[in-house]
């Protein structure tokens, strides 16, 4: 028997392979930073947690309607309302298995071959692999740091033809850090507005981790005429610290809900019981922790963007929000290691920064834009000095 050919269209995602790449060297006993996971280092709040062993205690633990319970659904339609004046019913609501399956949900209920799909450059490992995995073909613009990693309208406009079905736009974004106004949204949405049959996939995952009085905002509150082809994605995984626990959701037009329930109900069924219930807890409780883990994330984003905009040769733009950030170093190309290996590519260069200084982060080439990498801040302060110093003594031993 041989693999699917929509098994052959995906890779296995970057991020993870170098996750799991740096637990097997602290196995090994190797002292080394891992830079490359996208998950808070912040542990699940106690009242979640607590949620959690109620809802086990008081019986919580049979199958729930395939794609959330009503109390959830509700929890998320308050959500929505409260942080981003949107209003929604519960048919309009799903509830996944994370917001990769949130992602997956739409794109394989929505894409047949020959459908286009657009993601702006850098991207999130996932879109184009799960684009590709429903058969549809992802069309790559690239925005770089001299822009902001910040798509313009034109550059939309450009990228938009009569196969179009998506467009992917992920604030603030994994893997730069970048997150659009206001402004910059409206001025997307007059381009979508020109393009009826264009539906946009508002990934929202890190609409609670913002910087400097950044202003959150989302294309369905901001294009409230484009609402009726805006599918608003969000999830408890990075502004809960509940990863583990995989809750996604998202808003959006009954139909595309209820074909995403369809799909779900032969795959996954219904996300896990407790997860839910603590899902619950988590979107209804007291935010203002939230206020206070944006501002320990601020305080590394600040030590970080310091220490890698001194080396020589690297650039690192200052993000609005998410916990990455997204130096590129096109000076350092061509360089050689003191062992003699040329430094010809991101992947060489991260591979060199895990065997040499001991720090992992994960190349460019796995978002979409080079040469660059994405280092993930949600560690101690400590560990962060610690690994931006290896990071200045590495490059400052290229030649
Ligand atoms: N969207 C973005 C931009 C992400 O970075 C991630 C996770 O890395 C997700 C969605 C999905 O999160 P999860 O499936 O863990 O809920």
């Amino acid at each position: 028997m041989q693999t699917s050919a929509a098994l052959g269209r995906i890779q296995p995602s970057a991020t993870l392979a170098m996750t799991s790449r740096v637990m097997d060297l602290k196995a090994q006993g190797i002292d080394v930073i891992g830079l490359g996971a996208g998950e808070p280092d912040f542990d699940t709040p106690d009242f979640v947690k607590q949620a959690a062993v109620e809802a086990i205690q008081a019986g919580k633990t049979k199958y729930t309607n395939v794609d959330g319970t009503a109390e959830l659904k509700d929890a998320v339609i308050a959500k929505f309302r409260r942080d981003n004046g949107l209003a929604f019913e519960r048919n309009q609501i799903s509830i996944n298995v994370g917001g990769k399956h949130t992602l997956f949900n739409a794109m394989v209920a929505t894409v047949d071959p020959g459908d286009e799909v657009v993601i702006p450059a850098p991207y999130w490992v996932s879109y184009p692999d799960v684009v590709q995995f429903a058969g549809g073909t992802p069309v790559f613009v690239e925005a770089g740091p001299e822009q902001q990693y910040k798509l313009r309208p034109e550059q939309l406009e450009a990228a938009i033809t009569s196969r179009t079905k998506w467009v992917i736009l992920n604030s603030p974004s994994n893997p730069t850090g970048a997150a659009y106004s206001r402004d910059e949204l409206r001025a997307l949405g007059d381009v979508l507005a020109r393009h009826p049959d264009v539906w946009i996939f508002a990934d929202d995952m890190y609409e609670h981790i913002v910087y400097d009085g950044f202003q959150f905002a989302t294309i369905a509150q901001v294009c409230p005429e484009l609402a009726e082809r805006v599918l608003t994605v969000n999830g408890c995984s990075k502004a809960y610290a509940m990863t583990g626990w995989r809750i996604g959701f998202a808003a959006g037009v009954s139909w595309l809900i209820k074909a995403m329930a369809k799909l779900q109900s032969q795959s996954t069924s219904n996300p896990c019981s407790i997860a839910q219930a603590a899902a619950v807890a988590a979107l209804t409780g007291d935010q203002s922790f939230l206020a206070d883990r944006a501002a320990a994330f601020q305080r590394r984003r600040d030590l970080v963007v310091g220490m890698l905009n001194a080396i020589d040769g690297m650039t690192c733009p200052t993000p609005e929000g998410a916990f990455y950030v997204y130096p590129e170093f096109s000076g350092l190309i061509g360089k050689a290691t003191p062992k003699g290996q040329k430094i010809d590519s991101d992947e060489a260069m991260v591979g060199y920064l895990l065997d040499e200084g001991r720090v992992a982060a994960v190349h460019g080439a796995a978002f979409g834009l080079s040469p660059a990498m994405r280092i993930s801040y949600a560690t101690s302060d400590d560990l962060l000095r610690e690994a931006c110093t290896r990071i200045q003594e590495a490059c400052a031993a290229l030649k």
